[in-house]
Parts: C-alpha cells; structure tokens; sequence
C-alpha cells in the first residue's frame, strides 16, 4: 500500500462475515448464563483495528501482540480522514476496538467528535509523557502518542548549501523560484505543519508565506514525502519537505537506487535559531463503542511497551514516545538520534487552526 492510498482496505479476512455472525451467536448466546461466558471467552480473543498506519513494518507489531495474548486481530486500513469518516457513519454499531491516526490534528479531531472512549490505564500514563497524550478528563485520556516524526527540509547539496533552507520561512524565499517540490497542502502532515506555522507567523504572514510557496514549485504537488525526497535527487527541485521516517528508510536502503539518492541530499532540521522543527505524532485510542475494550487497552499498552517502541524506531523510522527507550537506529542516529531542538506549539494548537489553513490553502492555490 502506498502512502498516498486513500480506499478502504479489509486485511482480516471475512472481517463483516465474522461480524454478522457473532451478532447473531450472541442472540442465540445471550438468553443463558453459559451463553453469556461461552460469548465473553469468545470476545476475549478478538481486536479490531482501524489503522491509518501505512507501514508494512507494522505487521511484526500485529503478530508479537497476537503472539503474546493469543487474541486475533482483524485490521482496517484507509486514511486518517477515512476511518474518522467511517466511525461516524457507523455509530454505535461500529465494530472498531482501537483507533491507530498518523497526525495530532487528526487524533483531537476525532476525541473533540467524541470517537474516542477516554481510558485510565497507569502503564499508559507512566510510559507517555503528559505532553504527548490527550489531556485528561474525569473519563479519563481520549489518546495517547505512541510515536513522534520531525518535518525537515531535504535539499540536493550540489545546488543549494544548508544555510539557504535552514528555516520554513526561507522555502518562500524567492531565491527559489521553481525550485520547491511538496506534497498536497491539504495532507495531515502540512496541514500541522502550516497551522503550527500561523502560530509563529500570524495568518497574515502565514498566507504570505504559502503564496510564496505555491510561486516557488517546480510543478503542481503530487505524491507522498518520498516522491518529493526522489525529485530532488533527480534535479526537478532543488528543495522538499519530508518527515523523518521516510528519508531514514531510504538513508537505511542497500538498493543502489536508493544509496544513489541519499548521497545528493542534505537534511535540515529547520528554525532551529528560533522557533524549533515542527513535530509532530501518530498514535492510538480506544474507539467509542468498542465491543473488546480490554482487548483494546491491552493492545494501546503493548504498543506503549518497550519491544513495541523499539519497532517504531527501529522498523518504521519513528521516535518513540515512551520514556527511556534506547535507540538503536543507525539512521535516527545519524540525523542526530532526537537532539534537535523542537517547536513548542501545543498539538491542541494545530487542530484549532486547520480550517483556517484548508481556507489560506484554497484562496493561495496550494492544491
Ligand atoms: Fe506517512
């Protein structure tokens, strides 16, 4: 699956068929007592997944977890706007145990929607620092980060010197005209990015800045971050935005291709004189009317767990959230292994300020 696939994809199997008949072995189950325990084993071994993860890494997370519990999960994938879309249509009647999103605007979006059912877990709490999670409630935590990715700037080192796009503001510059290649305005991970901007900048000057952006591009945006990273190499930009964990799986690729292409690039982590890399988080939370909440817990705890944190880090490239995990990843490593400095723009911020982002985009032309 690519990072760009937007459809619905079912990958447990008869997922609605398994569905369709446990409802009706519950109503068979639910009139005696024994029925009741037989139907509650039965849930005990079963976790349904909505996930925006595209990262085929994760499947070694989904069977370690089976593994270890002996309780099967059926999985979901589509986009975070996607499975935010298909939790409302089913109400009540969604069988979602565990939301996975990719981007903190689209994790308070979805709480703010009520789709979450807030949660007292202490491993939960211990593990994710208070900033990387929702903030609490008498119910409980609405979600918890389980990974952080930084958006830096990639840029081919034979046109252009790191001190030309050390900072967000400068991809504006008109220097680079023609030269700036990015993926759709309207993705999650620009729309954080320019709502943390308006933050720092003001709306006027944020417009001011994405108006320039669109007059710098060397073509309309298309792709994911890795097509941007690839263009860049290939000389039809000079310049892209990408989060870490895509230009870490190239830096960590034995194809030459790839070797070929990491070896034009320079990195920045941007603003870091001023207002600090914008960063942002995927994680997970229970869905409102999960059938297995156990499950579900249980499943958010592991992912929290040092093993799990590790397979963020070491299989998809990303930061872990948890406190005192060790990495081990030779590409995190070398952009630095997580010491750059790091914007402060509460993740709350860049929810509140999307509309007003998606309007700027419309009226500028940032597709
Ligand atoms: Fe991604």
């Amino acid at each position: 699956m690519t990072e760009n696939d937007s459809h619905l994809r079912y990958t447990g199997g008869m997922f609605f068929t398994a569905t369709s008949s446990r409802k009706l072995l519950s109503r068979i189950l639910a009139s005696s007592a024994l029925g009741l325990s037989l139907l509650a084993s039965a849930q005990d071994r079963v976790l349904n997944i909505y996930s925006a993860r595209h990262y085929p890494s994760d499947e070694a997370l989904y069977s370690d977890f089976t593994r270890s519990t002996g309780i099967k999960v059926h999985r979901i994938d589509a986009d975070d706007a996607g499975i935010l879309a298909r939790l409302r249509a089913e109400g009540t009647a969604s069988p979602a145990d565990v939301i996975l999103l990719v981007d903190a605007a689209r994790l308070l979006r979805a709480e703010a929607d009520g789709l979450f059912k807030p949660i007292k877990s202490p491993a939960l709490e211990n593990a994710i620092p208070a900033t990387l999670r929702a903030k609490a409630s008498a119910e409980g935590t609405a979600w918890f980060g389980l990974s952080t990715r930084a958006r830096v700037i990639v840029y081919n080192k034979a046109r252009l010197q790191a001190t030309d796009v050390d900072t967000y503001e400068k991809l504006g510059d008109s220097k680079l005209r023609g030269q700036l290649c990015m993926r759709s305005g309207s993705h999650p991970y620009n729309l954080s990015l320019f709502g943390a901007m308006m933050e720092h900048l003001g709306p006027q000057k944020t417009q001011v800045w994405l108006k320039a952006l669109v007059d710098n591009m060397a073509r309309s945006p298309k792709g994911g971050d890795t097509d941007q990273i690839r263009a860049v190499a290939a000389g039809e930009c000079t310049v892209a935005v990408s989060n870490t964990y895509y230009l870490a799986r190239l830096m960590r690729s034995e194809q030459a291709a790839d070797k070929a292409v990491v070896g034009k690039l320079g990195v920045v982590f941007p603003n870091q004189a001023s207002t600090g890399t914008h960063v942002n988080i995927a994680g997970g939370a229970v869905a409102r009317h999960a059938k297995n909440p156990d499950n579900a817990i249980r499943f958010l705890e592991y992912l929290a767990s040092p093993s799990a944190q590790n397979h963020f880090a070491n299989g998809n490239n990303e930061w872990p959230a948890a406190r005192g995990v060790t990495l081990e990843n030779p590409a995190l490593k070398a952009m630095g292994g997580g010491s750059f400095k790091s914007e402060t723009v509460p993740v709350s911020t860049l929810g509140m300020n999307q509309v007003a982002v998606q309007q700027m985009l419309d009226r500028v032309g940032f597709r």
